[in-house]
């Protein structure tokens, strides 16, 4: 039984080496390619073994992909990020979003065949940077913090929010389940936003988890 695979990346160069990598490998089975975040969505619903997912996308970023990914199939599916972004914030992002590995595009000594298949055999695989990246984090949130950080004010309405954007939820179906109107929602998210100083879902959940306003 071969692994199905599921790319999604908009550089046809990249998209066609990572293909190449994956029809090499004896385990795996392509079974799409996704150019932008509306493609992936609608590779869903089929049966993916796992993701490997651009960041940087024509229609937004792929972080949004990963949360929606675990909020619609749990921890199933594996999801590794190959992304030109190393900084700090965008893999920590990543991996609390639901990330299983991080590997930055360098195509000359990347054998994404075998990273595939490591991360299929529940591996992590990073890039040497990322996981230094990752470890940094670490040990910085054990050393006595610098300055307050203490978490955001808000209201039970916007914590609310946060919490189903947290868990994937589209703005839409935010406001379905909280029985609003998605205006009202684009209001409360933005509010969220300007509290929290980010401009992005990705960068909100990792401020409130870094500020124990959510936890894992
Ligand atoms: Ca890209």
């Amino acid at each position: 039984m071969k692994a199905n695979v599921v790319i999604v990346e908009d550089d046809p160069r990249i998209a066609t080496h990572v293909a190449r990598g994956v029809a090499a490998h004896d385990g795996l089975s392509l079974l799409g390619t996704a150019g932008t975040l509306a493609e992936a969505r609608a590779l869903l619903d089929q049966e993916v073994q796992i993701f490997i997912l651009d960041l940087g996308l024509p229609d937004g970023n792929g972080i949004d992909l990963i949360a929606e990914i675990r909020a619609r199939h749990g921890a199933g599916p594996k999801i590794l990020v190959l992304s030109v972004l190393g900084d700090q914030e965008t893999v920590l992002a990543a991996v609390l979003s639901g990330a299983d590995g991080y590997l930055l595009k360098d195509l000359n000594s990347l054998d994404i065949g075998q990273q595939v298949a490591d991360a299929l055999a529940g591996g992590a695989p990073l890039s040497p940077t990322i996981a230094a990246s990752v470890l940094r984090y670490l040990r910085d949130q054990h050393e006595p913090p610098q300055t307050e950080d203490g978490a955001p004010d808000l209201s039970p309405r916007e914590f609310e929010v946060l919490q189903l954007l947290a868990r994937g939820y589209k703005n839409k179906q935010v406001a379905e389940t909280l029985s609003l109107s998605p205006h009202t929602i684009g209001e409360y998210v933005r509010s969220i936003y300007r509290k929290l100083g980010v401009t992005s879902r990705g960068q909100a959940l990792l401020r409130a988890f870094r500020s124990g306003l959510l936890r894992r």
